[in-house]
């Protein structure tokens, strides 16, 4: 497992994409934030996972975290995104803006943000692998590795041509195991085959498996009355060997002191348990799905301001359930005062932010059709 010290990490990290937000406007609730770390870092779990684009989280981070608790009571994580630089040395900024906007002058962990097949071509012609070699030479970072979004084939060519990263980051949820468009299972099989420490994200896809189809609800229900869909979700990831933390993108307290009830304690799922997740993987492979992880990366650029991830959010409650009239309701409500799916001009802008690969333009039409 390399230099990291894996069996340090808990198996819960704190994902800090998606803070609780205050009633007025669309300012980050610092005060729930800081309640959510303390209860957090009182369950005895040390790492807090941003990034330069997430818009505020690293100075809430700041405020809510590395303010009030001795720095060498957690570990943070942050990342640098090249593709959303224009040329190289802005892109090697973000790392010292990333620090000033935290209040800290060193990073645990630091990544190379959302590589996939094009990006890597960029974060090579920026020179980005040498430049986080010797931040770590440096003492800035202690770490590095890289999030990453596409096939298995494009992981191997990546671990092969650079064994010094220390780890990686990928999306593996039980809903996408099996998935062929997205290949979760080969994908974590590439990362053990060059034995690389695997910190997991989206292990509740973007939310969705929190409240997955009626069938697989009732399923869990039946086996752990008590325990919540999202605990399913994340105590599958966290089972697989190999895995250094699994990432929840907290988004209120309540969401904390449920991940906190399974996880503090950590119990890996047992054979019944399995065999239930196993079911569930065979009931999402025979349902369609829109895989948009709600990161909201391509929302920021819309000029229609559309609310794509809720519209998708929509869809995939009447494909999952057929349920019409609540995907309706939920649709009118994301698009209330915003532009709706049939507002698109098809500028692209979208698509190329989206990690996921998705064809957002045809997906919208496809919404616009289905809710009008
Ligand atoms: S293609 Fe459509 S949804 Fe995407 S950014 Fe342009 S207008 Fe918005
Ligand atoms: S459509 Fe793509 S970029 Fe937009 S929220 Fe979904 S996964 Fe993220």
């Amino acid at each position: 497992m390399g230099n990291i010290a894996v069996e340090n990490i808990g198996k819960l990290g704190f994902g800090l994409m998606r803070l609780p937000r205050l009633p007025q406007g669309d300012v980050i609730d610092v005060a729930q934030t800081a309640e959510m770390v303390d209860l957090f870092l009182e369950a005895g779990l040390t790492y807090f996972d941003t990034a330069f684009v997430y818009g505020g989280s690293e100075e809430a981070t700041r405020e809510a975290l590395v303010k009030r608790h001795p720095r060498e009571n957690y570990t943070i994580a942050s990342k640098l995104h090249a593709s959303s630089q224009p040329n190289a040395d802005l892109a090697r900024k973000e790392l010292e803006i990333s620090l000033e906007r935290l209040g800290t002058d060193y990073l645990d962990f630091y990544l190379l943000h959302a590589m996939d097949k094009n990006n890597y071509e960029t974060y090579k012609k920026y020179g980005l692998w040498d430049f986080v070699k010797q931040e770590k030479a440096k003492g800035r970072i202690r770490h590095y590795g890289f999030s990453f979004h596409d096939q298995p084939e494009v992981l191997d060519r990546i671990l092969s041509e650079h064994p010094d990263a220390e780890f990686v980051q990928l999306q593996i949820n039980y809903a996408d195991w099996e998935n062929p468009n997205v290949r979760s299972r080969e994908i974590y099989e590439v990362a053990r085959k060059y034995e690389k420490p695997i910190v997991v994200m989206e292990p509740v896809k973007g939310g969705a498996l929190a409240t997955p189809p009626a069938e697989i609800a009732d399923l869990f229900k039946s086996i752990r009355p008590e325990a919540s869909c999202a605990s399913w979700a994340i105590r599958f990831v966290a089972s697989l060997d190999g895995i250094m933390t699994v990432l929840s993108g907290m988004s209120s307290l309540d969401q904390m002191k449920d991940n906190l009830s399974y996880m503090k304690d950590f119990k890996p799922l047992d054979q019944k348990e399995m065999q239930a997740i196993h079911q569930a993987m065979a009931a999402y492979n025979n349902i369609r799905n829109i895989p948009c992880t709600a990161c909201h990366y391509c929302t920021d650029g819309c000029p229609m301001n559309i609310p794509i991830p809720e519209i998708f959010s929509a869809m995939n409650t009447r494909l999952a359930d057929g349920a019409i009239a609540r995907s309706k309701q939920m649709y009118e409500a994301a698009v209330a005062g915003r532009g709706c799916a049939g507002d698109c001009v098809g500028c692209g802008q979208c698509q190329q932010m989206c990690p996921q690969h998705l064809e957002i333009i045809n997906l919208l039409k496809e919404c616009s059709e289905a809710f009008g």
